[in-house]
């Protein structure tokens, strides 16, 4: 078969599983209002897939830096950091990111993606181990791909199994990284951080959590699980991306081990591409001070993803282990997820459809994304749609 008619045969598999789920992937958003509405197919929509977890997308201080930033500095840096890409607001953004964590080194990578292949990749090698959780993010797993090191999974939060194989590993687990996140991007559940820093003591291992989805989510001031937890100072490194709470694009590593530093001479994906744009460095850097300063918005974030889940839960709708701005909802089949799907979107509510293999175990979700800035009137609204179509998914 051609490589041409290898994508066919994929497209045509694609179709056969779902004849009109197509236009549920790459909606095009036509015009964004705020941070909670959009319109789309010509119709205010009401947003509850996005990342934007704080509802920081419109704030004027981000907004202003980055047109000054423009005006100042230009559109594009037109070359990587290793180059002509390494501006003053870069190397000023990793600073108040080791500042925010209280950490000795930090780099900061072009996107979130490019952070844990950077970072991994630089971490580990041919002869190496990564201990990697069985819902890890996909820029996780393509990370250990590119780094040639041997790559084991572990049952999701599934502590037996993670000490079973570190166990199998003998002298090997002081060459292992573990990789786990703060929040799962499928179904908002957390990892536990604590058992996890035990294992990783009692093994000699290397330990890095993925703060993508938690950073200004948990803890008191946004860092995230390691702030809730109080285990900052137990985990090795940390990363994050600019992408969610601060509504930007980019990634970041920070580590109290200076050898980070190193990671600069052979990271590819931090050598070989452009640095961030300009805009993004300066509206990052205004939105990561309102994001420490952010408990307001913590607790309406927190208010509104309660009051959701608690709500699908009582309608009967199966959702993810514990409340959280990811709200997962569990359906049977792709054809139900899609019918929720198109259910609500005919309500005028966006939310995210993940079929298989996208999301774990071969499930089929309707995930929703709660913000700050949403309302309680919103997501009452949310709240009415779902409960009108529960009873009319067929089961
Ligand atoms: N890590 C996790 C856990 C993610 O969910 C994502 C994005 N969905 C990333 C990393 C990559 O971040 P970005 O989209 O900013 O490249």
């Amino acid at each position: 078969m051609s490589l041409l008619e290898k994508l066919d045969t994929a497209a045509a598999a694609r179709k056969a599983q779902l004849p009109d789920g197509l236009g549920a992937f790459g909606i095009p958003i036509e015009e964004t209002y705020s941070a909670t509405e959009a319109r789309i197919g010509g119709r205010r929509v009401l947003m509850l897939g996005t990342n934007n977890y704080l509802g920081l997308s419109f704030t004027p201080e981000c907004r202003q830096a980055a047109h000054q930033a423009i005006d100042q500095e230009g559109t594009g840096t037109t070359g990587s950091r290793m180059a002509n890409g390494n501006y003053s607001g870069h190397r000023a953004l990793e600073k108040e990111f080791a500042e925010f964590y209280q950490c000795r080194a930090c780099i900061v990578f072009t996107t979130g993606y490019q952070a844990n292949l950077g970072t991994i990749s630089g971490l580990v090698g041919a002869g190496d181990v990564v201990l990697i959780d069985g819902d890890a993010h996909a820029s996780i797993y393509d990370g250990c791909i590119l780094s040639g090191a041997d790559i084991i999974r572990f049952r999701h939060n599934d502590m037996a199994d993670l000490e079973k194989r570190l166990r199998r590993l003998g002298e090997r687990s002081r060459n292992t990284l573990i990789i786990v996140e703060g929040i799962y991007s499928m179904l908002g559940d957390q990892a536990p951080l604590a058992e996890i820093v035990k294992l990783k003591n009692a093994y000699h291992s290397t330990l890095l959590l993925d703060e993508a989805h938690s950073l200004g989510v948990l803890g008191a001031t946004g860092q995230g699980l390691v702030e809730k937890t109080g285990l900052i100072k137990e985990v090795d490194f940390i990363t994050g991306t600019f992408s969610k709470s601060l509504c930007g694009i980019g990634g970041f590593c920070v580590s109290n081990h200076p050898q980070l530093d190193q990671l600069r001479y052979v990271s590819h994906p931090y050598i070989f591409t452009a640095s961030p744009s300009p805009a993004t460095i300066a509206s990052t850097r205004a939105a990561l001070k309102l994001l420490r300063d952010g408990q307001l918005l913590r607790e309406r974030l927190w208010r509104n993803a309660q009051h959701l889940y608690a709500s699908l839960k009582e309608m009967g709708y199966q959702v993810g282990p514990e409340p959280g701005p990811i709200v997962a909802v569990m359906l049977d089949s792709p054809q139900q997820a899609l019918a929720l799907w198109n259910g609500l979107m005919g309500d005028d509510i966006y939310v995210n459809l993940v079929l298989p293999p996208a999301a774990p175990d071969g499930k089929s979700l309707v995930r929703c994304s709660i913000n700050a800035a949403h309302s309680l009137e919103q997501i009452d609204r949310v709240c009415e749609t779902f409960s009108r179509l529960y009873a009319s998914l067929e089961r």
